[in-house]
C-alpha cells in the first residue's frame, strides 16, 4: 500500500523535475556558446620555446584547439594578428589554467602572469584582462606560455576580444548559471541538514548526501570568475576545484552505496575504490611535483562514465526491484553524470564545445532526491508518533492501575503519599488549608461473620460508591487498608471538613447499601497545621480522632484536639466552636 502511494508520486515529481532541469539546460544554451570571439579567428601559428623564434618555425594549428606540442616540451609560441578594426577601448579577456604567460604585441611586452618557469602547485586558475594601445589595430600579437604540463600547454581556448566594457559584463554573465544554482543547492544543503538531527533519519545515507552536497557547492564557488574579485588566489582555487571532481562522483556513489540493494553494494563499493586511489594517486603525484592533479584528470574523464554507468546499472536493477530510493537517485545520477562528462570532453578534453560548465544546471535535478528522503523521513516520523502516542496510553492506563484498588475503584496508599507531598509543598507556597478525614465502617466484622466475605466486599464496594457520590471529583478518595478509607480535601479547613464529614456519615447510615444489611461509619477530621506540622504527624492525628469516635460511641465524627492549634486559628481566622 505505501509502496503504492510512493511510486503514485514518484509518477508526478519525478517527469516533472525531470522536464524542467532538460529546460533549464536548454535555456541555458545561450550561454554556453563557443568560447572565441570571431575577431581572433583569423589564422594561428605557434612554435615551441626550444627552437629559438624562427620565422620559418611557425606552423598553423586550428585554434582554439591545443597546438600539438611535444609532451617533453614546457614552452610555447602562439601568434595572430590583431583585426585592423580593433573595438573602442579594446582589451582581451583570457582565461588560464597550469600557465603563465606572457603577451606581446610586435616586439613590445604588454602582459606578464607568472615567471615561465616551474612553481609549486603551477599557476592555478584566473582570468586576465589586458588592455590594448589605441594603436594595436593590425598588429600581431603573440603569447609566450609556460607550464609543467604539455596537457594544458599553449591551450587559450578562452580568449576574447572587445570593449573593456564588455569584458567584465562577460565575466559577470558567466555567473548567472552559478547565481541561479547556489542559493538552490545551499538552500537543500540547509534543509538536509536540518532534517539529518531527526532520530528518524537515516544517517549514513544523510551523512553522505551531506558530503557531496557540500563538495558540489564548494565546486560551484570554484567555477565562479567573481570569486576572483574575493579572493585573488588562483593556486588554491584550482587546487580546491580540481579536489572537489575528483571528490564529487565519489560521494554520490556513495549515497548510491546507501540507496542500492544489498546484492549491488558490492559493485557501487568498488567504483568508489576506484575514484578512492584515483584522488590519491593524483594527490601525491601532485605533491612530488608532477602535475598529477591535471594529469590524473585524462584518466578521470575516461572513467567517468564507465564507473557511473556500472552505478546506474546497480541502481536500474534496485529500482527495478521496487526500491524507491534507488528510482529518486537515478535523476540527479544521469543528469550529473551526463553533464560532468561532456564538461570534461569540452574543458579537459580542450574540445571547445562552450563557454562554461554543464554541471551547475543540473542542480535541480538533485531536488527529486532530496524531496524523496525529506518525504520519506516524514512518514516515518508520523509512523514513530503513532506508536509513541499508543506506548503513552498504554503507561498511563498501567501507573492508573498501580494507583487504584480493583474492588472499591478507590486510589490507594501510593497515590495518597504522591499527592500529599504535593499538598504540603503548595501549602508551603500558597499557605492554603488543606485537611483530611478518615471513615472505617463499624462493626465490619460482624458483617464478615454473619453474610460472609462476598457479601463484605458487595458492601465495601457500595459504602466507596455512597461516599464518591457525595464528594467532589477533586477529592482524593483513598482506600487506606481494610475497611478504612481517608479523603483528602484541598483548600479547606477543618470546620468545612467536619461539615462534609457530617454530611458523610448521615448518607452512609441512610443509604441501602445491601439489600440485607445497613451500615454506619466513624469519621476522624484533622487539618495541616502549618510549618511545624508532617505527614505522619497528619496521619496520627486524623487517625486518632477516629478512634476517639469508636471508643465514644461509633457513627460519629470526630475532630482532632483543638488546644494545639492556636497560629492556625489566627492564620485562617477560625474561632473555636
Ligand atoms: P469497628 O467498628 O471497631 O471498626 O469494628 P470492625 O468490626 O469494623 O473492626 P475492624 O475495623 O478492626 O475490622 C476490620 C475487618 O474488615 C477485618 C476484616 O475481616 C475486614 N476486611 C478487611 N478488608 C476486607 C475486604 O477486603 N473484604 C472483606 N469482605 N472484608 C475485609
Ligand atoms: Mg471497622
Ligand atoms: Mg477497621
Amino acid at each position: 500500500m505505501r509502496a503504492k502511494s510512493a511510486r503514485g508520486w514518484m509518477a508526478i515529481v519525478l517527469p516533472l523535475l525531470t522536464s524542467l532541469t532538460l529546460l533549464l539546460m536548454i535555456l541555458a544554451l545561450p550561454f554556453v556558446r563557443r568560447g572565441v570571439a570571431a575577431e581572433l579567428e583569423g589564422r594561428w601559428y605557434w612554435q615551441t620555446e626550444n627552437e629559438g623564434i624562427e620565422e620559418s618555425a611557425w606552423h598553423s594549428f586550428d585554434f582554439p584547439h591545443t597546438p600539438p606540442v611535444n609532451s617533453e616540451d614546457d614552452k610555447v609560441w602562439l601568434k595572430t594578428l590583431l583585426p585592423a578594426e580593433l573595438p573602442h577601448d579594446a582589451s582581451l579577456l583570457i582565461q588560464t589554467r597550469d600557465q603563465a604567460f606572457e603577451l606581446w604585441l610586435d616586439n613590445e611586452c604588454i602582459y606578464k602572469y607568472g615567471e615561465l618557469k616551474p612553481a609549486f602547485m603551477s599557476y592555478g586558475q584566473r582570468w586576465h584582462i589586458v588592455k590594448l594601445p589605441i594603436d594595436g589595430g593590425g598588429k600581431e600579437l603573440r603569447i609566450h606560455a609556460y607550464s609543467a604540463s604539455a596537457h594544458s600547454l599553449g591551450y587559450f581556448g578562452k580568449v576574447w576580444l572587445d570593449s573593456d566594457v564588455d569584458q567584465v559584463l562577460r565575466i559577470f554573465r558567466q555567473d548567472v548559471p552559478y547565481v541561479m544554482n547556489i542559493p538552490l543547492a545551499g538552500f537543500m544543503l540547509v534543509m538536509i541538514l536540518i532534517y539529518a538531527t531527526s532520530p528518524a533519519a537515516p544517517k549514513r545515507l544523510y551523512k553522505s548526501f551531506i558530503a557531496f552536497m557540500t563538495v558540489f557547492l564548494v565546486w560551484m564557488v570554484c567555477a565562479t570568475n567573481s570569486k576572483q574579485y574575493v579572493l585573488d588566489a588562483p593556486v588554491f582555487w584550482r587546487f580546491l576545484m580540481q579536489t572537489a571532481e575528483y571528490l564529487l562522483p565519489l560521494l554520490a556513489n556513495l549515497v548510491i552505496f546507501q540507496v542500492v540493494d544489498t546484492g549491488y553494494k558490492r559493485i557501487v563499493r568498488g567504483t568508489v575504490f576506484i575514484y578512492i586511489l584515483l584522488l590519491l594517486g593524483a594527490i601525491l603525484t601532485e605533491l612530488l611535483g608532477f602535475n598529477g592533479m591535471s594529469r590524473g584528470q585524462v584518466a578521470f574523464y575516461v572513467l567517468l562514465p564507465v564507473l557511473e554507468g556500472i552505478a546506474l546499472y546497480a541502481i536500474w536493477r534496485s529500482a527495478h526491484q521496487g526500491n524507491m530510493y534507488a528510482r529518486a537517485v537515478s535523476v540527479p545520477l544521469v543528469f550529473m553524470a551526463g553533464a560532468g562528462t561532456i564538461d570534461g570532453i569540452s574543458l579537459y578534453g580542450h574540445k571547445v564545445v562552450m563557454e562554461g560548465y554543464m554541471l551547475p544546471y543540473t542542480t535541480l535535478s538533485l531536488c527529486v532526491f532530496v524531496v524523496f528522503i525529506v518525504r520519506h523521513q516524514i512518514k516515518r516520523e508520523r509512523n514513530l508518533m503513532t506508536r509513541n502516542t499508543g506506548l503513552q496510553q498504554e503507561v498511563s492506563q498501567a501507573m492508573e492501575k498501580a494507583t487504584r484498588d480493583n474492588l472499591t475503584k478507590c486510589y490507594n496508599r501510593n497515590k495518597l503519599e504522591e499527592v500529599l507531598t504535593e499538598e504540603i509543598f503548595r501549602h508551603q507556597r500558597e499557605e492554603e488549608p488543606f485537611s483530611l478525614i478518615m471513615l472505617d465502617i463499624d462493626f465490619f466484622k460482624q458483617v464478615n461473620d454473619t453474610f460472609g466475605h462476598e457479601v463484605g466486599d458487595e458492601v465495601l464496594a457500595g459504602f466507596a460508591q455512597v461516599v464518591r457520590d457525595h464528594i467532589k471529583k477533586k477529592d482524593l478518595f483513598v482506600r487506606w487498608g481494610g475497611e478504612e478509607f481517608i479523603i483528602l480535601f484541598q483548600h479547606c479547613t477543618g470546620d468545612e471538613a467536619v461539615m462534609i464529614a457530617e454530611r458523610l456519615r448521615v448518607q452512609v447510615s441512610m443509604a441501602k447499601i445491601h439489600e440485607r444489611c445497613n451500615i454506619t461509619c466513624s469519621i476522624g477530621v484533622a487539618s495541616w497545621h502549618g510549618v511545624t506540622d508532617s505527614a505522619t504527624q497528619l496521619l496520627k492525628r486524623v487517625d486518632d480522632a477516629l478512634y476517639t469516635a469508636k471508643r465514644t460511641g461509633r457513627n460519629r465524627v470526630c475532630r482532632e484536639p483543638q488546644n494545639n492549634m492556636h497560629w492556625f486559628k489566627t492564620l485562617y481566622n477560625e474561632e473555636s466552636e
